[in-house]
């Protein structure tokens, strides 16, 4: 598995038992980089997320955690970016961080890029499609 190699710094090698209600979809070929900013802004944007399973492509990584992050990285979850954000207020200038909530549950997806044609879909098939979140 060495293609997942590079990741495996980021993500909790004891996952909590439940499922993360948050995921984080990175495009094909995205760099740990990518993949360690695009995570702390999950955790910056929402407060409540404590796991998150991290996607490539269709392809599950494994999950990560706050605690996890944290621990690992003091310092990192708090402040990775910010000065970049001071400078440049708003936007990422790398890529936009999309989030995708369902309408009827708690789950949610993160994304790094728009796919109109590939919408994520709840965890429990019977919510569909999730709603793009501004
Ligand atoms: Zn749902």
């Amino acid at each position: 598995m060495s293609a997942t190699s590079e990741f495996d710094d980021l993500l909790d090698p004891e996952p909590p038992a439940q499922r993360p209600r948050t995921v984080l979809c990175l495009p094909p070929g995205s760099s740990l980089f990518v993949a360690a900013n695009a995570l702390e802004e999950v955790l910056q944007r929402d407060a409540t997320v404590t796991t998150v399973a991290l996607n490539m492509a269709e392809r599950q990584l494994g999950t990560t955690s706050r605690a996890f992050l944290s621990d690992r990285f003091p310092g990192v979850t708090r402040s990775v970016g910010d000065a970049d954000r001071a400078s440049q207020p708003g936007e990422s200038t790398q890529y936009r961080l999309l989030r995708f909530q369902c309408s009827q549950c708690d789950h949610q997806v993160f994304r790094t890029f728009y796919d109109e044609r590939a919408i994520p879909a709840c965890a429990n098939a019977e919510h569909g499609s999730m709603v793009l979140r501004k």
